[in-house]
């Protein structure tokens, strides 16, 4: 049984791997996560007991701490994908992003690197940090191409630039010093435990409150979406098959514009939970301000992962969007605790952009 360290394994993405990897029964899994508003530990029911599970309530900022993980656990592996991300929250408070995103992978780079160098030599040769990180870095699509693993890096919102700065370092360790790294750049995630800040969960919970569903300018915005379980399993195969110093690019194989993402996920709730007046979920469609700088369109070549290492997305985006919406409808509770903290569903990131209207 190897031993698998996970930084924000209390997130959104992380919670996924850490349910999968525990169904799985094959490895121990060490989770690192600082619990911001963010991190909930309720997205791992049954973890606590399990055998194969321990938790580390650590900032990933705080180097000594991280350093420490790695001795005590000894991982075999490490998925980091402890961030602040939330482009919205980047506009309003970009330092939080440096402080996670840049210097809190650095803190990770330096006590893998200094671990790794402690192994025995054949432990030391199967020993793996997998960086995840996103397609924003590439910056914004015009109508028609799609990023690929030799994409410019373009990051144009604070989160973007964060992530592409950890990129640049995740790969600088494996140039300079050798430390083993793998890259992921992945599209926009959706799926059950998803903070209910980002798009879909935010719709599909304005929807359920009967509550004006605020959507960015025309809704023209385009993105490539990835059911969370499909690049759960695109990780785990990056983590096992992957090689060093290469990048892995994630997509969904399903490119929709915000507006008709918005559109389904009304048709869901009308026919999952019809409102009690009998109107359509659509009427509660309310263009706002867009967000400041906001990148048109994101789309992923994922023909290198698909080839190289056989990861094909198993949902549809309608398959994944029925199984999101049901999820969100049967666990009302999970989303009332998310948002009993500060967040409660109110507009981020409009520094510039004027009121919304
Ligand atoms: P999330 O915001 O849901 O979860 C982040 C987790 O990291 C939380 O548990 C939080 O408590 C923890 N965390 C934050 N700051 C920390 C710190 N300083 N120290 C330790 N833990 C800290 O994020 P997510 O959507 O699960 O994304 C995970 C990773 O995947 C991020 O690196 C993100 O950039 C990347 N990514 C996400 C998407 C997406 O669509 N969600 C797309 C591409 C890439």
């Amino acid at each position: 049984m190897s031993t698998i360290l996970v930084t924000g394994g209390a997130g959104f993405i992380g919670s996924a791997v850490i349910r999968r990897v525990l169904r799985d029964g094959e490895h121990r899994v060490i989770n690192v996560d600082a619990l911001t508003y963010a991190g909930n530990l309720e997205s791992l029911p049954g973890a606590a007991n399990h055998p194969n599970y321990s938790f580390e309530h650590v900032n990933v900022r705080d180097a000594s701490a991280v350093a420490r993980c790695f001795r005590e656990y000894r991982p075999d592996a490490v998925i980091h994908l402890a961030a602040e991300s939330h482009v919205d929250r980047s506009i309003d408070e970009p330092g939080a992003f440096v402080m996670t995103n840049v210097v809190g992978t650095v803190n990770l780079l330096e006590a893998a690197l200094d671990y790794s160098r402690s192994l025995p030599a054949a432990r030391a040769q199967a020993f793996r940090v997998l960086h995840v990180s996103t397609d924003e870095v590439y910056g914004s699509l015009g109508p028609a191409g799609r990023f690929h693993e030799q994409s410019a890096y373009q990051p144009n919102s604070p989160y973007a630039a964060s992530k592409a700065a950890s990129d640049h370092l995740a790969r600088a360790w494996f140039q300079t010093y050798r430390l083993p790294v793998v890259l992921t750049n992945c599209s926009n995630n959706y799926g059950p435990y998803q903070f209910p800040e980002k798009l879909v969960p935010l719709m599909i919970m304005k929807g359920i409150a009967e509550q004006p569903m605020p959507v960015y300018g025309r809704g023209e915005h385009t993105r490539d979406w990835l059911y969370v379980d499909d690049h759960v399993e695109a990780l785990l195969a990056v983590l096992a098959r992957g090689r060093p110093g290469e990048t892995y690019c994630i997509g969904g194989r399903s490119e929709r514009r915000n507006i008709d993402v918005v559109r389904a996920i009304c048709a869901l709730l009308d026919e999952l939970a019809p409102r009690p007046s009998g109107r359509p979920a659509a009427s509660l469609i309310t263009f706002v301000a867009d967000r400041p700088g906001h990148d048109l369109r994101y789309a992923i070549d994922s023909t290198k992962i698909v080839d190289e290492l056989g990861a094909t997305p198993r949902e549809s985006f309608e398959s994944g969007l029925r199984k999101t919406v049901e999820w969100y409808l049967a666990n009302t509770e999970w989303t009332d605790r998310c948002l009993s903290g500060a967040y409660t569903g109110q507009r981020l990131g409009l520094e510039m952009g004027g009121a919304a209207s």
